[in-house]
């Protein structure tokens, strides 16, 4: 039987890095937005270290990223572990396949992507292949079937919309051939079951509310509510990331680099705030935040 989970009532917001590398600019900028905005509504944030992929893991880049943040100021509420949520990811998963929700599916991605290129379909979007069950293949990874396919969200800076999951997606991954739970199962539960009522984070992850959302409802969670900020993109326009050599956020400019991320968040910080030091910086944001300023765009140019 599953539990309905009451809608929780206070604003708590959290960052949620992936040690996969020190923080870049892109990566501060939805630290500083989610951060002000739970300040902002007296609410809690919370750091979660997504720490569930080890093979695109950094070693001591958790240290990192805890360290970085402490010095540009940031104060958390509560630090917390993905790895150490294994058990509950695995609970959800047994629900639904009890409640034949999700489905063991043998398809290698070669396989999918011959099978929609033979049928002329979106190379990115699931057949639905092993619904109907193995045919004797090997399981390889869980699939959650999407029966309602259309999820509608209104996001406080994107706006509103209506996306098919069928068209978009098909029935996606919750556990991972190579054993791991994924990204979307995770990411999921861990906002819904730690009471998150607001996630803030950059546009690059827009997409993928929808899938969250979708599994919330199949368990009959609760659901955040979501605003996607601007991603922080290169001088060629490509998304800001470790793939793409983007710097590390210098630690010894914390206030200019703080000032920088302010403005390109629509704040208009005060010019001589720029090398005033953090705490009077931090003290105009919180004063001065406004969600609303925030650019209504999916990319932002990274000024540094
Ligand atoms: N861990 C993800 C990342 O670093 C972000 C997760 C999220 O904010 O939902 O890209």
């Amino acid at each position: 039987m599953i539990k309905i989970h009451k809608q929780p009532t206070a604003y708590r917001g959290r960052f949620a890095p992936s040690p996969s590398g020190p923080l870049h600019f892109g990566s501060l900028l939805a630290a500083v937005a989610s951060y002000l905005q739970a300040r902002k509504m007296k609410g809690e944030w919370w750091l979660r270290i997504e720490d569930i992929d080890p093979p695109r893991e950094v070693k001591g880049a958790s240290k990192h990223i805890i360290q970085t943040l402490k010095l540009y100021g940031f104060e958390w509420d509560r630090l917390c572990y993905q790895h150490q949520r294994l058990d509950i990811y695995s609970k959800y998963i047994n629900m639904l396949l009890d409640n034949k929700a999700a489905y063991f599916c043998a398809c290698s991605r070669q396989e999918i992507k011959r099978y929609n290129q033979q049928h002329a379909r979106n190379l990115a979007v699931y057949p639905g292949t092993c619904r109907a069950g193995l045919n004797g293949k090997k399981a390889r990874s869980i699939r959650i079937k999407i029966q309602h396919p259309d999820i509608t969200i209104t996001d406080a800076i994107q706006g509103r919309r209506c996306l098919n999951l069928t068209e978009k997606i098909g029935d996606f991954v919750i556990k991972r051939a190579d054993g791991f739970f994924s990204y979307q199962l995770a990411v999921a539960l861990d906002d819904s079951l730690q009471g998150m009522t607001e996630i803030v984070r950059g546009y690059d992850l827009y997409e993928s509310s929808f899938s969250q959302r979708y599994l919330c409802q199949q368990l009959n969670l609760h659901s955040p509510d979501y605003a996607h900020i601007p991603v922080a993109v290169n001088a060629q326009g490509i998304k800001l990331s470790k793939q793409a050599a983007a710097k590390d956020i210098a630690t010894e400019i914390a206030d200019k680099t703080l000032w920088q991320a302010l403005k390109c968040l629509g704040q208009q910080p005060p010019e001589q705030l720029k090398s005033g030091g953090l705490k009077q910086l931090w003290q105009w944001g919180l004063k001065h935040w406004d969600i609303q300023k925030i650019p209504r765009e999916q990319t932002i140019n990274s000024p540094v």
